[in-house]
């Protein structure tokens, strides 16, 4: 049994997508381009409407996964295969492009506080033309662990006798929401073949037994491989631990496109231009 330890430490970039929503992207960055199978993960949240009420005005995708995570707030969201409907807090929407979807995020709020997480998943080739597919897990309908130390949130995999709601993925997914008192361990058993992070959103802790930096909130912390994560908190934090099987296949990335080759980006283009993107 290996205990995992931190491989790097990464804060998270400033930055804005949509229409000017301003948010924190960790991967998807100089510092850490793609952590296969993960595309790109961002924290969006503001106090500030003039922050977010531009939202996600009608854009496609293709051949990635988007997860999106709402913790305060409330998103409208509405795509081509029909999907409708108001995400609230502790909602998860996990959408399976496929071949091609377009939709639109848009703020069902005009004020108050907005946050929430999106992570782009990659699909491997064999996936990437299939019809999409949309998962929506209501806030009561997440799995959730509690005792005296901890809350575990199972957004997928599973943790204790608890089990995510996503399940039979190609990727095994964990997708995990933890809130940890102070003083207190988390521990979780992984499969080493597992790329794995933590996000930090708020508080400190300390992972495995090597010395680190002091972690911050809204730090990446990037894990190297192993069988084991040992998890303390220095003060009460809140943090989420995602991993998943690497797919190990080129990517060529062209904005909300993510294929294996620069000609089938180019293709996507040409399907959206053409108004085939979306038919199926
Ligand atoms: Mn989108």
């Amino acid at each position: 049994m290996s205990l995992i330890e931190i491989k790097k430490i990464i804060k998270a970039i400033e930055t804005s997508d949509g229409a000017g929503v301003k948010l924190k992207r960790s991967i998807g960055t100089p510092e850490a381009d793609y952590i296969d199978p993960f595309l790109m993960l961002d924290e969006f949240g503001s106090e500030s409407k003039d922050d977010y009420v531009a939202g996600f005005p009608a854009h496609p995708h293709r051949g990635i996964e988007t997860v999106t995570y709402m913790l305060k707030g409330q998103f409208e969201h509405q795509d081509s295969i029909g999907s409708k409907g108001k995400m609230s807090p502790g909602d998860i929407q996990w959408m399976k492009t496929g071949r091609g979807i377009i939709h639109s995020e848009m703020p069902a709020m005009s004020d108050g506080k907005l946050l929430g997480f999106q992570l782009w998943i990659n699909m491997p080739a064999k996936l990437k033309m299939n019809k999409p597919e949309y998962h929506y897990i209501k806030s009561n309908e997440v799995a959730t662990y509690r005792d005296h130390e901890k809350i575990v949130k199972v957004i997928a995999g599973k943790f204790e006798n608890y089990e995510g709601a996503e399940k039979h993925h190609n990727i095994d997914p964990i997708y995990l929401h933890i809130i940890l008192n102070k003083d207190k361990k988390f521990k979780i058993n992984i499969s080493d073949k597992h790329n794995a992070f933590i996000y930090l959103l708020n508080g400190e802790i300390k992972v495995g037994t090597k010395k680190h930096k002091k972690t911050e909130n809204s730090n990446l912390i990037l894990l190297n491989k192993g069988n084991y994560l040992d998890v303390i908190a220095n003060k009460k934090s809140e943090f989420l631990f995602i991993a998943g099987k690497p797919i190990g296949e080129p990517i060529a990335r062209g904005g909300p496109f993510v294929m294996n080759t620069k000609e089938e980006v180019i293709q996507a283009i040409e399907d959206y231009k053409n108004g085939t993107f979306a038919k199926y």
